[in-house]
C-alpha cells in the first residue's frame, strides 16, 4: 500500500512524525509492505510553491492508495486566488470523500469527562454549510453589499443517502443503533430531505435500531449520557461541531481521530486543527493522527480483505488503550511524555505486539 503523508501546519509536523514512527513499526511487525512518501501542504507549500496545494503533490496523492493529512492553518487561508486553498476541503471535494468517520471513546484508566462511552459520528463531508465546497463553480458565500452576507447550504438526496448508508453499514458491525441528528424543525426542506434519506436507507438494515435527535438537544443528550449512542449520522457542520464535543468528552481533542472515506479512496486526518497555541512545544497529543492512520489501515484491509492490515489497525487501537491506561501519554491525558516520546513508546509496543 502506498501512503502519502502531508504534515501540515502548527502541530502537524510533530504529530505526523509520531504517526510515521507508529506506521513504520506496524509495517515491520505485520508485514504490510507500506511505501510511505512525504510531501508538503499548508504554509510550507505556500512559501515554496505559491500554493498550499501544489499540482505535483496532487498528482502524487492521486497515485497512492491513501493519504495521511496533518492539520492545516485553514483560518489563515483566505484567498484562493493567492494559492491559499484549504487542503482539507481540497481533498474531500476532489476525491469525493463523502463520509467523515469520527470515533470517540473513553479508555479504561484514562480520564474521560462524563463516564464511559464508545460512539462514532458519521458526518456528511462534501456539502452542507461548507460554502467553499458546495458549488461546482464559484463559492456558496456571497457579499451582497458590504454589510450583507449570504452563506448557502447545499443538501442533496444523493449525498444524504450515501452518508446514511455509510453510517448504517458501520452500525451493522457495532451495536446496531443509528441516531440521526438534524434541525428539521427549522430547516424543514434541507434537513427534512436528510431525515427522509436516512429513514429510506434504514429499510435496508432491518436489524438496526434508529432514533433521531434535534441537534441542539443532542448537545445535552451527549453530555448527559453519551453511552446511549452508537453511530450518529448528521450533516456536515453539525457533525463537525458535535465530533469536537464527543472527542473532548472522551478525554481530549487530542484523541480526535477521523477517516475521510469515499468509494475507493480514504484520507486519515485528525479532527482537530493546527493548535498554534501549543505548536513546536512537543506537547501535542499525537493519538488523534495515529488512530486516524490506524483507521486508514483498517479501511484498506477490510476493503481488500487483507487480514494483516485489519490486525495492524486493531494493534494500534490496543496500544493506544494500553498507553493511556499506563499513563504513557501527553499531559492533556494526564501523562508526562512529549509528542515524540509518546510516538516512540507506542512504536516500541507495536513492534512487540
Ligand atoms: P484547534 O483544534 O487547533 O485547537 C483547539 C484547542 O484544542 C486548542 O487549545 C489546542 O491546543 C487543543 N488541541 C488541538 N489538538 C490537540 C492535540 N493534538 N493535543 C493537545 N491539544 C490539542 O482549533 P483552533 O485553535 O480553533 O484552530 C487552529 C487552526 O486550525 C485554525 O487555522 C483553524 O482554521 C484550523 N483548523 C484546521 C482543521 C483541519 O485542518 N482539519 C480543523 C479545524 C481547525
Amino acid at each position: 500500500m502506498r501512503i502519502l503523508v502531508l504534515p501540515g501546519d502548527g502541530i502537524g509536523p510533530e504529530i505526523s512524525a509520531a504517526s510515521l514512527d507508529v506506521l513504520r513499526a506496524a509495517d515491520a511487525r505485520f508485514g504490510l509492505g507500506l511505501e510511505i512518501e512525504e510531501d508538503i501542504t499548508g504554509h510550507a507549500s505556500l512559501q515554496k510553491h505559491g500554493t498550499t496545494v501544489h499540482p505535483a503533490m496532487v498528482e502524487r496523492a492521486r497515485a497512492v492508495d491513501g493519504l495521511v493529512l496533518g492539520p492545516a492553518a485553514t483560518f489563515e487561508f483566505k484567498d484562493e486566488a493567492k494559492g491559499e486553498i484549504n487542503p482539507s476541503m481540497f481533498f474531500r471535494k476532489t476525491f469525493d470523500l463523502f463520509a467523515n468517520i469520527r470515533p470517540a471513546r473513553t479508555y479504561p484508566g484514562a480520564p474521560g469527562k462524563v463516564g464511559e462511552f464508545d460512539l462514532i459520528v458519521v458526518r456528511e463531508n462534501t456539502e452542507g454549510f461548507y460554502a467553499d465546497r458546495n458549488m461546482e463553480q464559484g463559492n456558496g458565500e456571497i457579499l451582497v453589499t458590504k454589510d450583507v452576507a449570504i452563506s448557502m447550504r447545499r443538501i442533496t438526496r444523493h449525498c444524504c443517502a450515501r452518508v446514511a448508508h455509510a453510517a448504517f453499514r458501520l452500525a451493522m458491525h457495532r451495536r446496531k443503533h443509528v441516531s440521526i441528528v438534524h434541525k428539521a424543525n427549522v430547516l424543514k426542506i434541507g434537513d427534512g430531505m436528510f431525515l427522509e434519506e436516512c429513514y429510506k436507507a434504514a429499510k435496508d438494515y432491518p436489524g438496526v435500531r434508529v432514533d433521531e435527535f434535534i441537534v441542539d438537544a443532542m448537545m445535552a443528550h451527549v453530555v448527559r449520557d453519551p453511552a446511549k449512542f452508537d453511530v450518529i449520522v448528521t450533516t456536515n457542520m453539525f457533525g463537525d461541531i458535535l465530533s469536537d464535543l464527543t472527542a473532548e468528552l472522551s478525554g481530549s481533542l487530542g484523541l480526535a481521530a477521523s477517516l475521510n472515506a469515499g468509494e475507493s479512496y480514504a484520507m486519515a486526518q485528525a479532527a482537530h486543527g493546527s493548535a498554534p497555541d501549543i505548536a513546536g512545544q512537543n506537547i501535542a497529543n499525537p493519538f488523534s493522527l495515529i488512530l486516524s492512520a490506524g483507521q486508514l489501515l483498517g479501511w484498506h484491509g477490510e476493503r481488500r480483505q487483507l487480514r494483516n492490515f485489519v490486525e495492524a489497525a486493531a494493534a494500534i487501537d490496543n496500544c493506544v488503550a494500553a498507553a493511556l491506561a499506563s499513563g504513557a501519554c501527553t499531559k492533556d491525558m494526564g501523562g508526562a511524555l512529549g509528542t515524540r516520546e509518546t510516538g516512540a513508546a507506542l512504536a516500541q509496543v507495536i513492534a512487540k505486539a
